[in-house]
């Protein structure tokens, strides 16, 4: 049987990714196949896109790290035909082939069931990029971070991970200080919670000046590490903390032990990918229920079908897209 996904291939001119026909041998034998519904785009799916072999090493591949659909075929594990089931990361979209697809077959220890009172369309909404915020939001939370000890700062703010930071932090009565290299996006921070926003480059001004700067937050969530995340260390409060999980700026982290040694502040790593499914149900239970964005639609950059996905792919690779892009799959 035959399928449609998208598929980057490896060209004399670089990498390109087009809609194709697939066949349903193609994903093996293997495994639960799941009929996707709806997908997103991550910051990951764009590099696998254009053929970054840090993420996909081989090509032909069908990009996607998350997809949401309904169970067609299964020989063990929990899950019925019929199920609705989120799949993000492990493997999926890096080397195994995605949620660009209409089936993906993935071991049944990946899915996740779909939580109730969660559409599927509103899980990818909120996608590995929700996912990752909630992870980053719990470590926080996890230390004893409350509103009262003051606010917490927030980069890479418009990005998905950050803008669903941003809204679950203010769910929570945190005062929220939001930075971003987008000037026209200020309001719509605030709209999603934000109780100030700071441009990157204000932020940024003092950034390799001295080892230690003003303190200013009790907590943070960097999304893109460099020079923001060593300002964001520098500049917590004693005992601060700073969830770190991503480099969309640089993977870089050049500074000095003092913040650490001399204000007891905590880095704490953030990984979505291979975490257990366990914990990866209790962050889609807590985003379903109590931890639900105010208001989703805010949260929606875009709504694409797999052809529309590489007007996208550019864009959010330069760091250009406010909010999330949802796929949906024929
Ligand atoms: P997005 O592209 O949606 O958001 C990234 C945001 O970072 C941009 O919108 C922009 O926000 C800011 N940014 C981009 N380039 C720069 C730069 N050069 N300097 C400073 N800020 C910049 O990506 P995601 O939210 O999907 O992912 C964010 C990061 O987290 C990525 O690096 C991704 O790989 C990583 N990630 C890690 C996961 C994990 O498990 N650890 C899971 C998911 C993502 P603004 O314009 O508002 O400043």
């Amino acid at each position: 049987m035959s399928f449609q996904a998208l598929l980057t291939r490896e060209t004399e001119n670089g990498y390109e990714t087009a809609l194709e026909e697939r066949e349903l041998t193609d994903l093996g034998e293997e495994g639960v196949l799941v009929r996707v519904h709806w997908s997103s785009l991550n910051y990951k799916d764009a590099l696998s896109a254009t053929g970054n072999k840090g993420v996909t090493r081989q090509f032909p591949h069908t990009p996607g790290i998350d997809a949401v659909g309904v169970v067609e075929e299964t020989t063990d594990g929990p899950f019925s035909v019929g199920d609705t089931v989120i799949c993000t990361g492990y493997d999926l979209g890096m080397n195994t082939d995605g949620g660009y697809g209409q089936y993906i077959r993935v071991p049944a220890e990946w899915l996740v069931p779909l939580p109730e009172g969660l559409a599927p369309r509103d899980a990818m909404v909120l996608g590995t990029a929700g996912l990752t915020a909630a992870l980053c939001v719990e470590s926080l939370l996890d230390t004893g971070l409350n509103p009262d000890q003051g606010p917490v700062l927030v980069t890479g703010a418009t990005g998905g991970v950050g803008s669903i930071s941003v809204a679950i932090l203010a769910k929570l009565g945190f005062s929220v200080s939001a930075v971003s290299g987008k000037s026209e996006s200020h309001q719509w921070l605030k709209s999603l919670g934000a109780s100030e926003v700071l441009s990157r480059d204000s932020f940024l001004e003092n950034a390799g000046s001295k080892p230690l700067l003003k303190e200013q937050w009790a907590g943070a969530v960097d999304c893109v590490g460099g020079d923001m995340l060593t300002t964001a260390l520098k500049s917590l409060k004693y005992g601060g903390c700073a969830a770190c999980c991503g480099l969309a700026a640089s993977p870089k982290l050049e500074m000095t032990v003092l913040p650490f040694i001399l204000r007891g502040v905590n880095l704490l790593g953030v990984d979505s990918v291979e975490l257990p499914c366990e914990i990866k149900q209790q962050m889609w239970q807590l985003l379903a229920d109590e931890w639900m964005p105010a208001d989703l639609s805010l949260l929606e950059a875009d709504e694409v079908e797999l052809d529309g996905v590489n007007a996208w792919v550019e864009k959010i690779l330069q760091g250009g897209v406010q909010g999330r892009v949802v796929v949906r799959l024929p």
